[in-house]
Order: structure tokens, then C-alpha cells, then sequence
């Protein structure tokens, strides 16, 4: 029995190393193609403004239709991304497609819509990027200040001197830029002084406890305070509930973004609900 059992679970641990082995195979192996198969695409989740619920942009989140697995979110295939190297074509990728929905959103009446893209630690850390950016601002009419980059504490602090070089470089292009998850890392308050930021982005798992962790409720209330008194905006994300909502605009959070307000959502799907905020949609040619 002791045989048997033994071996049952060296079985069972053995398919579950499989499992997870295999997907990452599956994903891995597919990986480099994807892009050239156009297989991934950009989610638009709506940021709106607190104090009037008014749609002012979005972020654009990576999707991926892998043709054996279905949608696979960036959770799944970021990390290995970042591993191989891919993550720099991808990381490109998705700039040149925001700009392009940013220059398409001119012609349509949407031009008042900002887009936020996700910054990878090899991207901001690898000298691409800039030129990237102003080969995009010189061939597209884009307003700069449309475009909002957000990258992670954890990205920026792997090597602080080099952030802090990108994004004073990003803002004097007149890019927004943004602190994501932030509280997440260990030196949120020191990298408030160091690096030239427009907002920082409350963390899902600050505002998630809102209601029932006064722990949560007083640094995310003490969090917006600070970010103000240094002329920084601030964004929540991952609101999923009105009392958390009210809970934010009684601390003068200025935007938010979650599920209370929507889900991320292919572009058409985006596009019909701004038009739809503006009272009906607006054709290019006016018809
Ligand atoms: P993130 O930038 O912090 O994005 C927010 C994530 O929270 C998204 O997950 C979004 O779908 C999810 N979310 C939004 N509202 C709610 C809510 O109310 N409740 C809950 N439970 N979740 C909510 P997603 O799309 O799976 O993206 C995960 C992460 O993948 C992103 O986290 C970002 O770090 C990364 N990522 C996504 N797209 C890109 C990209 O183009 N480039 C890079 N480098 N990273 C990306
Ligand atoms: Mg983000
Ligand atoms: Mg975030
Ligand atoms: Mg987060």
C-alpha cells in the first residue's frame, strides 16, 4: 500500500509539474510567431473621473489569441516575455498601435481621450524606446500628452539612476507618466523625490480592503494627500465597488479604473461606448 500510495503521488505531482511545464511550453513555443500572426491585441479598460463619473481615457491591455488555448491574459505570457526578449518587439508593438488608435481617435471626436501603455523593465532599461517614441510623435499628429506610460516601482527601481534619466527624458517630450501598483514595492515615498511622475496608480490590493481594512482605508487616504501636496494626480485601479468609489471621492481621488465602471474591452467595444458618452457617434465625415 505504501508502494502504491508513494508512487500515486509521485504521479500526482509529476502531471501537475506537467501541467504547468506544458502550458509554458505550449505558450513558449508559440511565442515568437504570435506577433508576426498578429495574434495578440489591445484591450481598452476605461479610466473615468471620480468627481464626475466622465470617461477620460483608457488602458490598453495585452491580450493574447493563442489558436490551442484560447485568450490568454498578459499575466500568463508577460513574465516569459520578459525572459525571452520578445517583450522588446512586443513592448513596441503597443506603443505604435496606441498611436495609432490615438491618431484614429482624432478624425472619429474622440480626440480627447488619453491612452496608457505599460512600460516592461527591459524596455525602459534598453535604448530603444526613445527613439521608438519620437519616430512615432514625428510621423503621427498625436497630442504627446495623450500618451501616458506607466511603468511598475518595482521596473523603475531595478536600476533608479537609468528611471530617473527615461523619465525625465519622456516628460520633456511632453509624455505623461505614471507610477503603476504603487505601494506595491519597498521605496514608494524615495522614488516620490526621485523621479519626475504626472500620478501614481493605487495598487488593486490597497483598494480592494478599503471598506473593511482601516490599515488600507488610512494609507490610501494618506497616499492621495501626499501625491497632491506634491502636485502629483492619482488614479485608483481595480475599483469594483460603489463604496469603494465613495470611499475615493471623499479622499479627492482624482480618476479611477475597475470593474465598477467596466472591464477592459476590445477597441470597437471602446469606441461605441465613448461615442455613446458623447451623445451618439461621430463620423469621420461628418455624414
Ligand atoms: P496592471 O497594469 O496593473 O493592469 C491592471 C490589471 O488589473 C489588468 O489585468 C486589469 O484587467 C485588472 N483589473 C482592472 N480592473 C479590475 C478590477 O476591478 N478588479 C480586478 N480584480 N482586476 C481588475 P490584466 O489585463 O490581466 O493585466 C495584468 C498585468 O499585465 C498588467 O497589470 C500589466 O502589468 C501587464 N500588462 C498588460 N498589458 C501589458 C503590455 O502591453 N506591456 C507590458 N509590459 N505589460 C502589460
Ligand atoms: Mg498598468
Ligand atoms: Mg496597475
Ligand atoms: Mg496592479
Amino acid at each position: 500500500a505504501a508502494k502504491s500510495r508513494g508512487r500515486g503521488n509521485f504521479q500526482f505531482f509529476s502531471n501537475d509539474m506537467n501541467a504547468a511545464t506544458h502550458e509554458r511550453l505550449l505558450l513558449e513555443s508559440r511565442l515568437w510567431q504570435a506577433l508576426e500572426q498578429q495574434e495578440f491585441e489591445l484591450y481598452l479598460q476605461p479610466q473615468v473621473d471620480l468627481p464626475s463619473g466622465a470617461l477620460i481615457g483608457a488602458e490598453a491591455l495585452v491580450r493574447w489569441h493563442h489558436p490551442e488555448l484560447g485568450t490568454v491574459g498578459p499575466d500568463r505570457f508577460i513574465p516569459i516575455a520578459e525572459e525571452s526578449g520578445l517583450i522588446l518587439p512586443l513592448g513596441e508593438w503597443a506603443l505604435r498601435r496606441a498611436v495609432a488608435l490615438l491618431e484614429r481617435w482624432r478624425g472619429i471626436g474622440l480626440g480627447h481621450l488619453r491612452l496608457a501603455v505599460n512600460l516592461s523593465a527591459r524596455q525602459c532599461h534598453g535604448d530603444a524606446l526613445l527613439g521608438q517614441l519620437d519616430e512615432l510623435l514625428a510621423t503621427s499628429g498625436i497630442d504627446p500628452a495623450l500618451l501616458e506610460l506607466e511603468i511598475t516601482e518595482t521596473a523603475a527601481m531595478q536600476d533608479p539612476e537609468l528611471s530617473r534619466a527615461l523619465l525625465q527624458q519622456l516628460r520633456a517630450r511632453g509624455i505623461r507618466v505614471a507610477i503603476d501598483d504603487f505601494g506595491t514595492g519597498y521605496s514608494s515615498l524615495s522614488y516620490l523625490k526621485l523621479f519626475e511622475l504626472d500620478r501614481i496608480k493605487i495598487d488593486r490590493g490597497f483598494v480592494k480592503d478599503i471598506e473593511t481594512d482601516p490599515d488600507d482605508a488610512v494609507i490610501v487616504g494618506a497616499t492621495i494627500g501626499l501625491a497632491h501636496s506634491l502636485g502629483l494626480g492619482v488614479i485608483a485601479e481595480g475599483v469594483e465597488t460603489a463604496a469603494q468609489a465613495e470611499f475615493l471621492r471623499g479622499k479627492l481621488c482624482d480618476e479611477a479604473q475597475g470593474y465598477l465602471f467596466a472591464r477592459p474591452m476590445c477597441v470597437d467595444e471602446f469606441e461605441r461606448t465613448a461615442s455613446a458618452a458623447l451623445g451618439g457617434p461621430r463620423r469621420v465625415n461628418g455624414g
